[in-house]
């Protein structure tokens, strides 16, 4: 009993970022607890998934072809079934929006202690989830008494499990009585249709209150559009109506986890951070050269957005 289960998240035929990051925290926690890492995915035609999640460091895949897509009483009973065989020390989960529907049904089924949110975990006699309070102000550490325990994971926390393991990929098969099945999901709505969803995007160009008037949003768009980078903001520019609200980066946002995060006249308040941090590389222009975005910041421009602007579209353009 000192194994991991981290349980892969996907939607529309994709597995999400967060399934790769929840291997890395699960990987983690298995080492300290010398234990193997096991990997589930419920829903649909899974099996198409299994090679995907063989990453370095996964001991084993369990496929539950059941239901389509996500159906929380079909992946309760599965997720509870397999834990019921594998007999882990812990469950992993995403907090994401499918995690946060069935986590606490399948930690309430199997009577675990649910820490949700976790940002970090150390073990060191005994686990230790480090979770946000206050908007993101305050660490909290919770301690978590012995025995098995389920966590949701945030995404962007963990680095993506990556390589290519040599797990074994199993079937299992889990009896559902279809009568327990009491809710489907009946179909799938892009807010804002033909929008693009920020959390997949490799390159962002984000832009902050620093824009001063929504007309000169234009420019940052053109930047863009020369980097062929996908745009976001922080709140204001969406509480503005400047942008709509799948644009916006930060805890009531989304979470993100580009290659490069090029941040325009934005603060760097905790809220915003949040939502940005996991970005591979963080570039930040702002006149104000105390601004907390340069404390994250890989690579800092303590300058005039318009006329650093203006200036990185004529270089990307030529
Ligand atoms: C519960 C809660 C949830 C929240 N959720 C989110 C969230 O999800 N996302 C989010 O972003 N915020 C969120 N916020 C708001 C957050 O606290 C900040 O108010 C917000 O992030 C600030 O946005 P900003 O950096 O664009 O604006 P400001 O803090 O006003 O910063 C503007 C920056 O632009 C710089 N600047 C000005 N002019 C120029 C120029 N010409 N060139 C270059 N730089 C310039 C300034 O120096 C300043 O640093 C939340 C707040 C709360 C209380």
């Amino acid at each position: 009993m000192s194994d991991v289960l981290a349980v892969a998240d996907h939607r529309r035929g994709e597995l999400r970022p967060v399934s790769y990051e929840l291997l890395t925290a699960g990987r983690e926690l298995a080492d300290a607890l010398d234990g193997d890492l096991h990997a589930a995915v419920v829903g649909g035609n899974v099996d198409r998934f299994a090679d995907k999640l063989d990453c370095e460091g996964v001991d084993a895949i369990h496929t539950v072809a059941e239901g389509s897509e996500f159906n929380h009483d079909v992946t309760v009973a599965a997720v509870t079934a397999l834990f019921e065989a594998l007999d882990p020390s812990a469950v992993v989960m995403p907090n994401s929006v499918n995690g946060l529907d069935y986590a606490p049904a399948v930690a309430t089924r199997l009577s675990l202690p649910l820490v949700t949110d976790a940002v970090a975990l150390d073990y060191d006699d005994g686990l230790t989830v480090t979770r946000e309070m206050y908007g993101s102000k305050v660490e909290t550490a919770v301690a978590v008494d012995e025995g098995p325990v389920a966590l949701t994971v945030r995404g962007g926390e963990w680095p993506a499990a990556e390589g290519v393991g040599e797990a074994a990929i199993e079937a299992f098969e889990v009896d559902i009585d279809e009568s327990s099945i009491r809710s489907t999901v009946r179909g799938f709505e892009e807010v804002g249709a033909g929008d693009v969803d920020i959390s997949e995007a490799e390159f962002i160009v984000s832009v902050g209150r620093g824009i001063e008037e929504e007309e000169n949003l234009e420019l940052v768009e053109e930047l863009a559009d020369a980097l062929d980078a996908t745009l976001a903001a922080s709140r204001p520019i969406v509480d503005n109506g400047w942008l709509p609200k799948n644009r916006q980066v930060g805890q009531s946002g989304k979470v993100v986890t580009p290659k490069v995060y090029l941040a325009l006249g934005i603060s760097g308040a905790v809220q915003h951070v949040a939502g940005m941090k996991g970005a591979d590389t963080i570039i930040a222009v702002n006149t104000d050269p105390d601004a907390p975005i340069f404390d994250i910041a890989d690579y800092g421009i303590v300058d005039d957005l318009f006329e650093v602007v203006p200036e990185l579209i004529e270089r990307f353009e030529s």
